[in-house]
Formats: structure tokens, C-alpha cells, sequence
């Protein structure tokens, strides 16, 4: 088979790997239906992190079990499935405290960029969708897989709330479903931070009642003032880099909450000024197995269409 190789920035081979097979008796193989590229594999992509050898690539899948090892008991070849970036047991105490992709036998997945895929730990870590899904439910399904799940996390880390005013730091796709997620966590107001209109536009599909344009101090003195002074009650950061970070923190009202996503680069916090913003940080790579059924039920009713924050689809080769 086929897969995609990354050997160093900006160099992408698609190029012959061997199929995998199980291994464990844990484990299945899954013949990939879609996968996409994740903002986190920009960072090697761009040349801001290191490539140090030739790295198959892709974390985010979905797809029908084309077979499982032996030991392998809550999924079967034919389902259609979905599985986090992170592997789970979903047994020791992270997974059961609801923090799967802390689980102590975690492997983050790479290799997903390729026709087969196998997952280890598949009961813990794969969710099985009620039927074979119509394709152009596959789409949304597949956002579940990461995009949606660490949207969501940001949100839930964030303590979005009925009621609540919410501000979104980043406008990629994982920004733009913290936005919906804020939305399906009953936020009252979604404040948007993004530049770009065709971003706004689905910012705005996806429930974000204001869009504010400007960034850094700037953005900062624009939340305030649309909160009257105060800051938002909760803020998704969902950039990585120092200057997104601080613009979340600091829009954060005292006593206010930052879920903070994106992959930080650099980003370094002052203890004492972070002491007197009154301001709690919860973050991390998100636990989306936790997730996973609840997002499935809500994509396969109809209640929320996340896969349109994909805006280009490249051919099966
Ligand atoms: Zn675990």
C-alpha cells in the first residue's frame, strides 16, 4: 500500500510502506474510508519543529474493521469505527477519570495517512458508529476523530456553561468547533477572534454571535469592551503560540477559566502575573475517546454538521 511520508519541510512523499497487520491481540486493522491533515502536523510541515527521519503521517481516521486480534471484544470486522489520536485502554484510572489520552498505555497514532491502519488497544480506543454511515455523513464523522473532539475539550476545559460568554482564540478548524461546541454547551455568546472572512462566515454558521477582528492588546481591549471591562467567563485558546495564549488569558474575566488546545511552541507564562489574574488554565491533548459517543449521537441526528470546516478533499489513490 501507499501512505504519506514526511521527510522535512515542505516535502511530502506518498510512497510504498508495508500493510500493516495485528500484532497484538488487542488490536484491529482498519481500511481508512477518510483521514485528514491536523494543524499539529504543520509544525514539521513549515520546518518549525524537527524532522529528524522520514515520519509517516496522519492521527486522524475513521474507517471500517477489516480485523481484529484475538482478545479484541466491543468492535467487528464490518463496523464502521472511529478512534482517538491517542490510543486507551479506557480501563486504568486517567481513562476512567476521563482523561484517556493520559492513559497509561497511551500511543499517540501516526500513520494514518494511508489506506490501512492498524489501532492498538481497539476496545478502548475505537467507537463503532450504529450502522455503516452514508457518505456525506463520513465528513463530519471524521472531525470526531481530533478536530471536533479537542474543539469540544477546549470548551469543556474552558467551563463553557449555559449562559456564559465565551471567546474563541484561533480560527483553524479546531477554533472554529470550539466555536460550535461553545454553542452545544448553551454559551449565550460566542465572541470569535478571526481575520479572515470565509472563516467568519463558518464562525458565524457555526454559532458565533460576534467576530472581532483585531489581535494581541488590541483584541484584548475589544473583549473587554464588549464586556463591559470584565473579560469572558471562559476562553478557548486554540493557536499554540505565546502571543495567543496571552490574548487568552488576559481576555479571561477573574475567576474565569482558559481550555487551552493548541500545541504550544514556545509559550512561556510568568508565575506572578498569572497569580494575579485570578485566571485557571486547564488544557492538554484532549481526551476524546471521552467524547466520542456523545459527538457520534449528535453527528448522526443531524444536530451538527462539523465537516464543513474541511475545504479541500484530494482524491483516493
Ligand atoms: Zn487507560
Amino acid at each position: 500500500m501507499k501512505g504519506a511520508v514526511l521527510y522535512g519541510p515542505r516535502d511530502v512523499r506518498f510512497e510504498e510502506r508495508e500493510s500493516p497487520k495485528i500484532v497484538e491481540p488487542a488490536d484491529a486493522v482498519i481500511r481508512i474510508s477518510l483521514t485528514c491533515v491536523c494543524g499539529s502536523d504543520l509544525w514539521p510541515y513549515r520546518g518549525i519543529s524537527p524532522v529528524a527521519e522520514p515520519t509517516p503521517m496522519g492521527h486522524e481516521y475513521c474507517g471500517i474493521v477489516e480485523e481484529v486480534g484475538k482478545a479484541v471484544k466491543s468492535v467487528r470486522p464490518g463496523q464502521f469505527v472511529i478512534g482517538s489520536f491517542a490510543t486507551s485502554d479506557n480501563t486504568c484510572p486517567n481513562c476512567q477519570y476521563g482523561y484517556q489520552s493520559s492513559c497509561m498505555h497511551r500511543e499517540f497514532m501516526t500513520r494514518a495517512q494511508a489506506p490501512m491502519l492498524r489501532v492498538p488497544l481497539a476496545d478502548g480506543t475505537l467507537v463503532a458508529t450504529p450502522e455503516v454511515p452514508p457518505a456525506d455523513l463520513i465528513p463530519s464523522l471524521l472531525t470526531l476523530s481530533d478536530v471536533l473532539g479537542t474543539g469540544w475539550f477546549a470548551a469543556v476545559a474552558a467551563d463553557v456553561q449555559p449562559g456564559k460568554t465565551v471567546v474563541v482564540v484561533g480560527d483553524g478548524a479546531v477554533g472554529l468547533l470550539g466555536v460550535l461546541a461553545a454553542r452545544q454547551l448553551g454559551a449565550e455568546r460566542v465572541i470569535a477572534m478571526s481575520r479572515h472572512p470565509a472563516r467568519q462566515q463558518l464562525a458565524r454558521e457555526f454559532g458565533a454571535t460576534d467576530i472581532v477582528t483585531e489581535r494581541g492588546a488590541d483584541g484584548v481591549a475589544r473583549i473587554k469592551e464588549l464586556t463591559k471591562g470584565v473579560g469572558a467567563d471562559a476562553v478557548l485558546e486554540c493557536v499554540g503560540t505565546q502571543e495567543s495564549m496571552m490574548q487568552a488569558i488576559q481576555a479571561t474575566r477573574p475567576g474565569g477559566s482558559v481550555g487551552y488546545v493548541g500545541v504550544p511552541h514556545g509559550v512561556e507564562l510568568n508565575g506572578e502575573d498569572l497569580f494575579y489574574t485570578h485566571v485557571r488554565l486547564h488544557g492538554g491533548p484532549a481526551p476524546v475517546r471521552r467524547f466520542l459517543p456523545e459527538l457520534i449521537e449528535l453527528v448522526w441526528s443531524g444536530k451538527i454538521n462539523p465537516g464543513k470546516v474541511f475545504d479541500l478533499t484530494l482524491p483516493r489513490r
